[in-house]
This record gives C-alpha cells, structure tokens and sequence, in this order.
C-alpha cells in the first residue's frame, strides 16, 4: 500500500519542474517568493511569518513589506528598525501576534545579512545536507521544527533544490495529507500529527517528505473532504477506505 505511495511521488519529484509555486493569491507576491536568485530572503521571512495563522496571510507578508517600504533588497530592509515594524505590524494587523512576529521579522533580516552576508540562499547553497539546512532554520528566532522542516521540504520538492540527502526532511501535515495518510489506512482517525510525521518517516526514511507530493495531488484531485472520488482516484486499489 505504501509503495504505491511513494512510487507516485518519486514519479512527480523526477519529474523536471518548472512550473512557479504558488503561496498566494497575488502575481507579484508569487513572483518574489519565487525569485530565490534576488530575493532568497523573502522565502526565509515568508517560512518565518508561518505560524498560528492561515499560510496565505503569512506568505504575504514579505510583499506587504515591499509595498510599505518601497524595496525588499536586503540592504534596504536592514535599514528598517524594529520600532517601524512594530508599527507597521500593529497598523495593518499583518499577523495574529503582531508585535512578536515583527521582532521575528526584524531578526530574520539581522540573521541573514550578519550570518550568510546578506544572502539567505547560502542557507542551501553548495548542496548541504538536509539536517544542516533544518539546522539553520531552527536557529532563527521564533522558528520550531515544523517550520524548519517545511522550509526544507519546499526547497527540495518544490524548488528542487540539491540536498546531499532528505533524511532529514519531514512530510508537513496540511489537512489534504492528513486526510490521505488517515482514510488510506496509515494512520488512525484520531492521530496526531507526530503520528503522521513518523509513519511517514517508516514509509520512506530516506525521504519522508516526498509523500506530501502523492497526498497533497489526492487529495487535491479525488479524495475530497466530502466526496471522495474513490473509483477515479490513483490509489483506489490500495486504499482502505477508511472514511
Ligand atoms: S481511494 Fe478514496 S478514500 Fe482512498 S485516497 Fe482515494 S479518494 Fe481517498
């Protein structure tokens, strides 16, 4: 059952992408997000602002900060102080806990321009390890293991970018995937999120995250909150049906 699973999103993972990835309703903010040559920054700050709200109003917000300040050169938001974030935080009620997330915000900025000299993508550069990349996500403030572990399995499912290995990269429990994991059988109704993350890490340990590609399209495509598409879905005969 599981190797269907995972037969499928090593099929999508080889396949060459080149398609923009879409953390928003807005054109201009999806293209920053996705310039990792320019703007690496804004991917860091965007995984950052992930926390306790919905991700659309947390991926914008690195382009809220571009509008209000005319610029998201690195040189230009270091000159930011952490009172004017603050401010503007508060003012636009960018997130559910404005003020520590403008400090989150404005440490972001100070880690990356004192630690990778202004450029956020020496966090991945030089194909590094994934427990390395996970490593230096968790060291900005405000940032835990799920963040840190998402960061990275959006960097190499998404972005493709070269890990020497993705032990270390976790499936992210959205509700399409823990809807999948739990209606294929994998894991009971009622378990919790660790749970998915270490069936996941036992159906294929050398990349755990890869699976986020076959349930994520599942889910998206067939196995609906309401009504499952099951006779159409592509894991229809390897699925319990648990619904
Ligand atoms: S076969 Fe049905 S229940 Fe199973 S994953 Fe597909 S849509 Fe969901």
């Amino acid at each position: 059952m599981s190797d269907l699973l995972v037969k499928i999103a090593k099929q999508r993972f080889d396949k060459p992408s080149s398609q923009i990835v879409h953390f928003v309703d807005n054109e201009e903010a999806n293209a920053i997000l996705n310039n990792l040559e320019e703007y690496p920054h804004a991917y860091v700050l965007a995984c950052l602002m992930d926390r306790q709200i919905k991700a659309e109003k947390a991926w914008i917000i690195p382009y809220e900060i571009y509008k209000e300040f005319g610029s998201f050169n690195i040189n230009s938001l270091i000159n930011i102080s952490l009172d004017e974030l603050i401010r503007f935080f508060n003012k636009n009620k960018l997130h559910r806990f404005n003020e520590m997330m403008a400090e989150v915000f404005y440490y972001g900025i100070s880690d990356i321009v004192n630690k990778y000299k202004g450029n956020a993508s020496n966090i991945w550069s030089g194909n590094p390890s994934s427990s390395s990349v996970v490593y230096k996500f968790l060291e900005f403030k405000g940032s835990g293991i799920k963040i840190s572990t998402m960061a990275a399995n959006i960097l190499a499912r998404q972005f493709r970018i070269p890990f020497s290995d993705y032990y270390s990269i976790d499936i992210s429990p959205d509700i399409h995937i823990k809807r999948v994991m739990k209606r294929m059988g994998f894991v009971p109704f009622d378990a919790n999120n660790d749970m998915i993350i270490y069936k996941a890490r036992e159906i294929n340990p050398e990349f755990p995250g890869i699976i986020d590609f076959s349930c994520w399209e599942i889910g998206r495509n067939w196995c609906r909150p309401k009504t499952p598409l099951c006779s159409e879905c592509i894991v229809d005969s390897d699925c319990k049906k648990v619904i």
